[in-house]
């Protein structure tokens, strides 16, 4: 009976594969291609959903070398040649290192968690796709790369130098950005409602020839390309005001803002009603900070407050109090440290709604925001630090509950809508453009925090937190420790601990900052 199962299942394998009856696997077939011609089709496996690209694939349409050590399940990825010599065909020298069964991935030397681990399935190494898109991953490997599931293609190019183009839509205006791997000249013209961008000798590193917006202010952006190069006609809707349109060096792009005429008193309205804050003196929230090359204000958030008190320890710690002592202690070190302004949300026990601390953030035009908090878990062993950046999916159920926890607190303001339609704002969540740079703060914070207290690394992780919702600036929400572990809540207590933790952000912060000038 065994072996009939058994060539039962051989047979039925070529589509799905089962590797125990409770996990099913399927694999697809996925287009390779490079600077616009199709090279090859490779396989795609979906666990759960999740994508993972056989090791040796991966290395050899980026020209890289795999290096699998049985002993250490280690897994390397190395390019022989430096970047800046490769060709096409070429190699370069830096390694990723990642290890089968763990989420953490070492790129450029810094550890990133990933949602999903490395696997080996019968026999070969498979490594998560989401590495591949990783923004580091695309600077190691000297390439453009996209993914589209819908596709089921991966675009890589190195001829490309517009790599991306996206679009945000906010209360009173909308943004274009067109992402390029290096300055180009263009030239631009507005008439009626056109806005015609020209971006000469560009190459586009993914095929696109329409993007559709319709928020009213822009209809949809056409892309044509010819042999001057690469022009994007953005058509305009019924709401389109003045439009404005710059270029940034790091990274080099060009930035539309085209002004929403109808919104300004209906967004502050909305504002207003939404956030039940007066509204702010200096009027309407200013422009999203486009270039941000220093850090001169860092707004810090101590979690909770007043009616709030957070999570609660065994001993009665309230998560309120041990997180302004220590969000305080940070705010000292970043001015001793980075010589920069630094804004309390509270400096003393009162309650903020969550929307008002972002808002403060934006409204002052400050370049980073950190949220402090303490975690909490109803098993009680739970231990360690952990980070999190902004996202609508959370990187994994417990993260979901941290999330849960955190915006449960809006329950608590006056006249909010109930959590459901809160979660529905959280839709909007992912239109922050400061996303990359959040994760690459979360490394930072994580690495020097760890390294400071010796706490149990849980990794940078992703969830949909309220609180960060329409961040204008890299935003990052510490959990320092569990309150809920006896142990730890003695050391949220300890002024010693609260020291290491604040003085590991500032230090941290100030290799953040090297990171964006460097970049
Ligand atoms: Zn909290």
């Amino acid at each position: 009976m065994w072996l009939l199962y058994k060539t039962f299942l051989f047979s039925i394998s070529i589509g799905v594969l089962t590797f125990s009856p409770a996990r099913a696997v399927t694999s697809i077939d996925i287009n390779i291609v490079k600077d616009g011609t199709h090279i090859k089709t490779i396989e795609l496996i979906l666990i759960k959903k999740m994508g993972y690209l056989k090791g040796i694939d991966i290395a050899e349409i980026f020209n890289a070398d795999i290096d699998y050590k049985t002993s250490t399940k280690e897994v390397f990825l190395r390019w022989p040649v430096p970047k800046e010599e490769r060709r096409a065909d070429d190699y370069v020298s830096a390694d990723i290192k990642f290890k089968i069964g763990s989420d953490i991935v070492v790129m450029e030397g810094i550890k990133r968690k990933m949602m999903k681990t490395p696997k080996i399935i019968k026999g070969k190494v498979y490594l998560p796709l989401e590495a591949v898109i990783t923004r580091a991953f695309k600077s190691i490997a000297g390439a453009q790369i996209q993914w589209s599931f819908k596709d089921r293609t991966l675009w890589i190019s190195y001829e490309g130098n517009i790599a991306d183009s996206r679009y945000y839509t906010y209360n009173d205006y909308t943004r274009f950005v067109i992402e390029l791997t290096r300055k180009l000249e263009y030239t631009t013209k507005v008439s009626g409602d056109l806005i015609e961008v020209m971006i000469k000798k560009a190459k586009l590193s993914v095929p696109t020839e329409e993007i559709k917006v319709n928020d009213g202010v822009i209809n949809k952006v056409e892309v044509n390309v010819s042999g001057r190069g690469v022009e994007f006609t953005l058509k305009t809707g019924k709401d389109a005001g003045n439009s404005d349109i710059k270029n940034y060096p790091s990274p080099p792009r060009i930035v539309m803002d085209i002004k929403n005429k109808s919104a300004s008193e209906k967004s502050r309205e909305a504002s207003r009603k939404m956030d039940k804050l007066p509204p702010h003196p200096a009027g309407p929230a200013k422009r999203d900070k486009v270039d941000i090359d220093n850090i001169n204000l860092v707004v810090v958030d101590p979690g909770h407050g007043g009616k709030d008190p957070g999570a609660i320890g065994p001993r009665g710690t309230k998560e309120k109090d041990v997180v302004l002592a220590i969000a305080k202690k940070t705010a000292t070190y970043i001015k001793k440290n980075l010589k920069a302004r630094v804004l309390l949300t509270r400096t003393d026990d009162y309650f903020v709604p969550l929307a008002g601390r972002i808002k403060m953030a934006n409204d002052k035009e400050a370049d980073i925001f950190i949220s402090i908090h303490a975690n909490a878990s109803f098993n009680p062993e739970s231990e360690g630090f952990e980070i999190y950046f902004l996202s609508d999916s959370a990187s994994d159920e417990e993260a979901q509950s941290v999330a849960n926890m955190e915006n449960s607190v809006v329950a608590m303001e006056q006249g909010t809508k109930n959590l459901s339609n809160v979660n529905s704002i959280l839709w909007s969540l992912t239109m922050n453009q400061f996303l990359n740079e959040s994760s690459e703060l979360c490394s930072f914070i994580n690495k020097e925090v760890i390294g400071a207290t010796g706490l149990v690394e849980r990794g940078v992780k992703q969830a949909g937190f309220y609180v960060m919702k329409g961040a204008r600036m890299p935003a990052v929400l510490v959990e320092t420790a569990f309150i809920s572990n006896k142990r730890e809540e003695r050391l949220l207590n300890d002024k010693n601990f609260q020291d290491k933790i604040a003085r590991a952000i500032s230090t941290s912060l100030k290799g953040y900052r090297d990171w964006i000038k460097k970049r």
